[in-house]
């Protein structure tokens, strides 16, 4: 067996920036996946609740990846009840497509806490994890991650494609220091967080104003 693989790439996205965006792309090249799919939690169960609403980013989603038929929006999380688990979310990805090779895309700052995350050992079964190192980030990986990674993981990208799931290969994109946190952090001073992502995107944020009223950016 050997297919393209399909990277999920999970998160708040609160608000997508070009990190998520440059990640899924270096990924989508450098390991010929078919498609990554970026897929918004409504109700992140680890963190508190996001500043825009789920369908706003998602919309953002939606507009920033557009023109790039690799990567598009999933919604399924913001369309079923109750909390977002991403167990839940790849085996429904892995009945709408039992041949292909899932690759759940994760930085090490998430990948640390997975342990805590709902029947966490499950989203082996439906999945392999690529994990991210994520600049700027330092990260302790707690124990039973560690052993997971130990037992998982893999050098051979090849891996990916040979099997549906159960592996963590380890990436390391050109890193882009860019975080959701720092683009709210600098929307709520006033400041400019132009270029750090997409530009219709930063517009539909300062029309809408949900970062903090910015009546100096609206007229940058
Ligand atoms: P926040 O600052 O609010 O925590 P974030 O920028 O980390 O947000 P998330 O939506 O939480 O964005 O991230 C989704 C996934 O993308 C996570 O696995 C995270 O590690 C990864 N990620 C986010 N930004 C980058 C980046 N600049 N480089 C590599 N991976 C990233």
């Amino acid at each position: 067996m050997s297919h393209d693989p399909v990277g999920v790439l999970g998160g708040t996205f609160d608000p997508v920036h070009n990190g998520h965006l440059r990640l899924a792309m270096e990924i989508a090249t450098a390991l010929s996946f078919r498609q990554v799919r970026l897929v918004p939690c409504a109700r992140p169960p680890h963190r508190g609740a996001p500043a825009a609403s789920p369908g706003q980013r998602a919309k953002w989603i939606r507009v920033a990846t557009s023109n790039e038929p690799r990567l598009r929006l999933d919604d399924r999380e913001l369309l079923r009840n109750g909390p977002s688990y991403t167990v839940d979310t790849l085996a429904s990805l892995r009945r709408e497509m039992p041949e292909t090779p899932l690759c759940l895309i994760m930085g090490r700052d998430v990948f640390a806490n997975l342990p805590s995350w709902d029947r966490w050992l499950e989203i082996f079964d439906s999945a392999h994890i690529v994990l991210i190192d994520r600049p700027g980030i330092e990260v302790e990986l707690q124990a039973e991650a560690q052993a997971a990674l130990d037992a998982r993981a893999t050098d051979d990208a090849e891996a990916l494609r040979n099997h549906l799931g159960g592996t963590i290969y380890a990436y390391a994109p050109p890193p882009l220091a860019i975080s959701a946190s720092r683009i709210r952090a600098l929307l709520a001073e006033g400041a400019s967080p132009r270029y750090l992502l997409p530009t219709t995107v930063l517009d539909d944020i300062i029309d809408a104003g949900v970062y903090g009223p910015n009546p100096a950016m609206a007229a940058e």
